[in-house]
């Protein structure tokens, strides 16, 4: 657990990595937008042949939605689906974008250290899968290390009284909090 007992989610640690304002904003306060962006990918997410999925990988059983918590870590969460390959469950975060960047990594990242804590075994691999392609990210001591870090920056925003500053990028076309974050 974190020193201040705040929960977060691998989701929150990669809103903060994309905009650490966007984060505070989000969880902070009491605009809770649904974009449609939210209500399409719903959707798509209840469709997912994950049987399919899991035989590309070379998994023998697949579980969907496998809700996660690590009192340890301070983390929770809810996982796409969770694949055994051989002994070993690893966990599949879906996404509908085909550029896979540094902050999936990290939140998938996430989702492993959860797994590991939560079955109490290592988890070695970890997938991300897109429309057009399945990513495999290798869970390395020092990818661990790395998202501990962000996860424990992404805290350290969360208990500040006010948000960080406006950081301008092309997320800011697509954010819902467009219309009042340089107000
Ligand atoms: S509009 Fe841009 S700077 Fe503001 S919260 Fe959204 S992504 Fe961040």
């Amino acid at each position: 657990m974190n020193h201040n007992n705040t929960i977060v989610t691998p989701v929150m640690v990669k809103v903060y990595l994309q905009c650490p304002r966007q984060l505070w904003l989000s969880y902070k306060t009491w605009y809770k937008p649904v974009t449609q962006a939210m209500v399409y990918g719903k959707k798509i997410h209840e469709k997912i042949p994950w049987n399919e999925i899991a035989g590309k990988i070379g998994g023998s059983e697949v579980k969907s939605n496998v809700v996660l918590e690590s009192e340890r870590y301070g983390l929770r969460g809810v996982l796409d689906a969770l694949v055994r390959v051989s002994e070993e469950w690893r966990p599949i975060e879906y996404k509908h974008q085909t550029v896979i960047g540094r902050p999936e990594k990290i939140q998938t990242t996430l989702y492993a250290i959860l797994v590991e804590d939560t079955l109490g075994r290592p988890v070695t691999k970890a997938y991300i899968v897109t429309p057009v392609r399945i990513h495999h990210v290798k869970i390395t001591g020092s990818l661990r290390e790395k998202a501990l870090r962000i996860l424990e920056e992404t805290v350290e925003v969360l208990e500040k009284p006010l948000p960080p500053l406006p950081r301008p990028s092309k997320l800011c076309k697509t954010c819902p909090f467009k219309n009042y974050c340089y107000i």
